[in-house]
């Protein structure tokens, strides 16, 4: 058998001026590091020997049906407007239709320069390679929306960062890359043609029942607060939330300087980039609506009544703060064993929350706690917690079966930062034990794996991860 993928390209049926034609450049020795088995068969991609995988997702060979491109976007970088950017270290070489009928972009990231490259090298080193393989797969785990990873390759080469890295390259997988940056960058150009072109194809590909420029901002608004209520709800730390960062399918993509909290504190922040804190964990649902608007800004311009679509996008905008909190407050109080929804039940929450970031307490440590009784040990004082258990224990009284409903929300494992960063370690060494070990873990984040419990531990004092770096 030999490497085969059933393209069913529609991106690159899309006028030209939608991207870069562009092959991957080949690289000197590729070697399989990893390989998703069993997101390869729902895509109905089938598997070769390792040694022409390796070729396939270095970029090396071609497969049959691809048609290699490099998308162009613009973006908003830590608020700041930057009118091109555009795959600069990823090809999109085609699409497919998986067995359960949705569409996916298979994307290689770290293949080489293209035209939108400007001073970077177009590469990858493993580091954010294997980190995003092993978050991407945990998230999605975790049942949130999420690009995937099939494969990670080594390339052979040295890639030059702070020194110099083995270098890879990451196979993702995504509803689409579509992003509010790709919108903004037809809209900085005011190519109307091209902004109606983008939104239909967005709403074919995305929400076939969308009503239009406003109907497609809904939908998105939607989802993104979806996301950003299922982040919090897991103590995910995107770090780069740029508008180009920012996926049109719902989905988290790119995952650069992210993090899990290990203990919980609203303002955490790791990413070494974002010195200001803009997006610090609690800042996230308001980041989430100002990339909003700038999709609203970005859609209004195809609109024959301009001053009408400000009216219908300023309601749209208005209303997913709100949104978001109300996704927000059912996700905890599943993770506090409340499925009925009663009055004081935000003033619950964010009391623990407060007594948490007070004392110090591990995130997802202190709420798996909740459901064994235990959790008054995460606490650096346990009395503050059971000051507030009280007012949560008569809460209790009116759910049939909260223990079960904490288990179904709390995760047991989350991909901890030091144990991503002990995974790089041993991957620069040769050994992909750890990875393998982590995505085998983290595959079953809500089940009991008494023997691997080590990795559900919080961090030594000098285990704590301070900066995430991409
Ligand atoms: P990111 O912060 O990873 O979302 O990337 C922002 C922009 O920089 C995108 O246009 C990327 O394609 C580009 N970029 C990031 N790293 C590189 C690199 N090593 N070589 C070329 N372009 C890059
Ligand atoms: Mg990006
Ligand atoms: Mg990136």
């Amino acid at each position: 058998m030999s490497v085969n993928i059933p393209f069913d390209n529609s991106f690159a049926r899309l006028p030209s001026t939608f991207f870069a034609r562009q092959t991957p450049h080949p690289v000197k020795q590729p070697a399989l590091i990893g390989f998703n088995s069993v997101l390869a068969d729902i895509l109905r991609v089938s598997q070769g020997d390792t040694v022409e995988m390796a070729q396939v997702f270095a970029g090396n060979q071609i497969p049959t049906g691809a048609e290699p491109l490099a998308q162009i976007y613009a973006g908003h970088q830590f608020g700041t407007f930057n009118p091109q950017l555009g795959d600069g270290r990823a090809i999109l070489m085609g699409e497919t239709i998986g067995r359960d009928g949705l569409r996916r972009d298979i994307q290689l990231k770290g293949s080489g320069q293209t035209p939108f490259s400007r001073r970077g090298d177009g590469r990858a080193w493993l580091g954010p390679v294997l980190r995003e393989y092993v978050v991407s797969e945990a998230m999605h785990a975790l049942g949130i929306a999420t690009t995937r990873a099939l494969a990670a390759v080594e390339t052979g080469e040295t890639v030059w960062r702070e020194g110099g890295m083995p270098g890879a390259v990451l196979t993702r997988v995504a509803a689409s890359h579509l992003r509010v940056g790709t919108f903004q960058y037809f809209a900085a150009r005011s190519d109307k043609t091209a902004l109606k072109q983008l939104t239909q194809y967005a709403i074919d590909r995305h929400y076939p029942d969308a009503d239009g420029p406003m109907g497609l901002l809904r939908a998105v608004r939607d989802g993104q607060s979806a996301l950003i209520a299922s982040w919090m709800s897991v103590g995910f730390i995107h770090g780069v939330m740029n508008t180009d960062n920012c996926a049109i399918s719902g989905e988290t993509i790119d995952y650069g300087p992210c993090a899990f909290m290990d203990v919980y504190h609203p303002n955490t922040v790791f990413s070494s980039i974002d010195r200001m804190g803009r997006y610090a964990y609690a800042n996230q649902p308001d980041i989430a609506v100002w990339n909003l608007a700038q999709l609203a800004t970005a859609l209004i311009q195809q609109m024959e009544d301009p001053q009408q679509g400000v009216e219908q996008a300023t309601e749209i905008v208005h209303a997913m703060p709100q949104l978001t909190q109300d996704l927000w407050l059912d996700r905890f109080r599943a993770k506090l064993g409340m499925t009925s929804k009663r009055d004081g039940d935000l003033e619950l929450i964010t009391g623990l929350l407060n007594v948490m970031a007070e004392h110090q307490a591990d995130f997802t440590n202190t709420f798996n706690a909740l459901a064994n009784s235990k959790a008054r040990d995460q606490f650096a004082d346990p009395l503050a917690f059971d000051a507030w258990a009280t007012g949560w224990q008569a809460r209790l009284d009116a759910e049939a079966d909260p223990q079960a409903t904490m288990r179904a929300a709390n995760p047991l494992f989350i991909p901890r930062n030091h144990r991503i960063e002990e995974m790089i370690a041993a991957a620069v060494n040769g050994d992909y034990a750890p990875f393998h070990r982590l995505n085998r873990v983290l595959a079953r984040p809500f089940c009991d794996q008494p023997e691997d419990a080590d990795l559900m531990a919080a961090p030594l004092q000098q285990e704590i991860v301070q900066a995430t770096f991409c």
